[in-house]
């Protein structure tokens, strides 16, 4: 059985741990602590050297009977800014911050749900496949650790991220594909205002192009954003040179492809249009997922979610996690919810039932695979 008190109290134990992106080493130790204080040997990777963090990914194999096809469970340790001195407060069930960092609960419930249910899985003799635990770095900066991980040594057929928000049920069942996209145009530099007609404006051919691409919603599948835009010295010199940072998401593989063409070709149109020219790359961030209604995992989870008295709700997301990165691995990955809510934000909030709910979720599905 889920025990609450040793939940809560671990919970806000990790919280207290600074964990930024990249400076995951507190963390990594401590649940290396946890895990081999159950017995269990914990390995790190050398992930964290690949993307200049302090730790890596660690990784936890939990024998279990060879019958049972193997689970991938997976949280990761990192959180975003402001996370330094995290202060959690706990009042009338619901663990809040105090106001001036986030709480970290994305994605420390995660990992507190996990470590809860191999402890569960000890303590009350529940027959289990091999379990390979997760927990991983950078997330937060671009899924990182998940995509520095060596998959040579990950076996499980299954994959139960722990990283969604919204009631205890809801799962993440597709999520886009994103393309990150950077474009340099080129103008020419001229003074201003003795001879402007010698100068191409790289913020007009900017300006011209983004005045015609479909940005933003573009249809129900398919999202766009310029996000950043650099250039300029001064405002006596014609600019020459201007950076744009921008994405685009789709949960279907041609319509990503299109959007992004589209956004390359306003970029040269106008470029050609006014003299100036544009250097353009768009390259995947992560791949997109999608499980269908009927798939082994789902089948799991629906049943999975009555034995614990959960309503299921399947849906799709607009955002990605690790789940995308594993899936594209072939894993048939899902993300759960943990109750998180208000993430990334200093109003980040958890309900202590929620988390035991999440964690009590997580066991049965570990049951219903056996
Ligand atoms: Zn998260």
């Amino acid at each position: 059985m889920i025990n609450k008190e040793r939940m809560l109290n671990e919970f806000l134990q990790l919280v207290r741990i600074d964990s930024l992106s990249r400076h995951e080493r507190q963390m990594a130790d401590a649940l290396k602590e946890k895990l081999s204080a159950m017995g269990y040997e914990p390995v790190e990777d050398d992930a964290g050297g690949k993307i200049d963090g302090n730790a890596g990914n660690i990784i936890c194999n939990v024998k279990g009977d060879k019958k049972v096809p193997a689970v991938l469970l997976m949280a990761h340790m990192d959180t975003v800014v402001p996370g330094t001195g995290k202060n959690p407060i706990l009042g009338d069930g619901v663990i809040k911050t105090d106001g001036t960092t986030v709480l970290g609960g994305d994605d420390a419930i995660g990992l507190e749900c996990i470590l809860e249910a191999l402890r569960v899985l000890k303590e009350d003799n529940i027959r289990h496949g091999d379990i390979q635990a997760a927990f991983t770095v950078g997330e937060e900066a671009g899924l990182l650790g998940a995509k520095n991980m060596d998959y040579g040594k990950i076996y499980s057929k299954y994959g139960i991220v722990l990283d969604a928000g919204g009631p205890i049920g809801n799962v993440a069942v597709k999520a886009p594909s994103q393309n990150n996209v950077k474009a340099v145009i080129k103008g020419r530099a001229a003074h201003a205002g003795m001879e402007p007609e010698k100068g191409i404006s790289a913020i007009q051919i900017a300006s011209e192009a983004i005045s015609h691409m479909k940005l933003g919603r573009i249809d129900s599948e398919t999202t766009a954003n310029i996000g950043v835009i650099k250039g300029g010295l001064a405002t006596n010199i014609v600019c020459d040179r201007v950076e744009i940072a921008a994405e685009a998401r789709s949960r279907t593989k041609s319509k990503l492809d299109a959007q992004t063409a589209h956004m390359k070709e306003c970029f040269e149109k106008a470029a050609a249009l006014l003299g100036g020219s544009v250097e353009f790359a768009a390259s995947m961030e992560y791949e997109a997922f999608n499980v269908p209604e009927d798939s082994e995992i789902m089948k799991i989870l629906k049943k999975a979610a009555a034995d614990a008295a959960i309503e299921l709700v399947p849906a799709a997301t607009g955002g990605g996690s690790d789940t995308n990165v594993i899936s594209g691995k072939g894993i048939q990955a899902v993300d759960i919810s943990i109750g998180m809510d208000k993430v990334h934000s200093v109003e980040e909030r958890v309900l202590v039932d929620d988390m035991v709910k999440a964690a009590e979720f997580l066991v049965s599905i570990i049951r219903n695979i056996a």
